[in-house]
């Protein structure tokens, strides 16, 4: 199954896309973890994209789509795969459905998680990041038993330079300007799918697997 996740920053696009890739069987291809890959290794990619990333704008679609295309290259990625965070623009989306059109193929589904902006800056303000193991907290949802020290593994915890506030508010606009225009494009072609992403992680996990089932995923 190929299948796209959309959603604002914070709905919880990357915790559902684990479940979801790991119910279907499918990698998991995510634009921002490429970007912070890339990021941490300080690769040419790296570089560019993080002057906007730290902006909280997004990375040139030219960039962007090179990357996937080359990412959907890859073998494993030949029988399905779950894009999360790509694609976030029309012109992202026009250039995906013409990459797989000359591969013979299309997507099967888009499922956007539908939460609101007082919930997603709730969610985003409050996340901290391990610096050892990687782990993500939330101040308020999950909390460490010590402040900003992992429990897991012990080291430091630090927010993530687009999870501050200034930056929270530009990629809110970023989506309500360039992703939000997706739903409507993706409604146009009947491959839209709309999930209630409030609640616990696993009750939105059970709606999201539910809904696949009845597109035979
Ligand atoms: P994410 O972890 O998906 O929220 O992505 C973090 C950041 O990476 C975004 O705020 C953008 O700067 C950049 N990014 C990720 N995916 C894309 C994309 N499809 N198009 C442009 N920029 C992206």
């Amino acid at each position: 199954m190929r299948l796209v996740l959309v959603g604002p920053p914070g709905a919880g696009k990357g915790t559902q896309a684990e479940f979801i890739a790991a119910h279907l069987a499918v990698p998991k291809i995510s634009t921002g973890d490429i970007f912070r890959a890339n990021v941490s290794q300080g690769t040419p990619l790296g570089v560019e994209a993080k002057r906007y990333m730290d902006a909280g704008q997004l990375v040139p679609d030219e960039v962007t789509i090179n990357m996937v295309r080359d990412r959907l290259a890859e073998p494993d990625a030949s029988d399905g795969f779950l894009l999360d965070g790509f694609p976030r623009t029309v012109p992202q989306a026009s250039a995906l459905d013409k990459l797989l059109a000359d591969l013979g193929t299309a997507l099967d589904i888009v499922m956007e998680l539908v939460v609101d902006d007082d919930e997603v800056i709730r969610r985003l303000s409050g996340r901290r990041t391990c610096r050892g193991c990687g782990k993500i907290w939330h101040v308020e949802f999950d909390p460490t038993s010590k402040d900003n020290i992992c429990d897991r593994c012990g080291s430091e915890l630090f927010q993530r330079d687009d999870d501050k506030a200034e930056t929270i508010a530009n990629r809110l606009v970023e989506y309500a300007d360039k992703t939000a225009p997706l739903v409507d494009f993706y409604g146009a072609q009947g491959k839209l799918v709309g999930i209630d992403a409030t609640g616990p992680v696993e009750d939105v996990t059970v709606r999201a697997i539910d809904a696949l089932r009845s597109y035979g995923g």
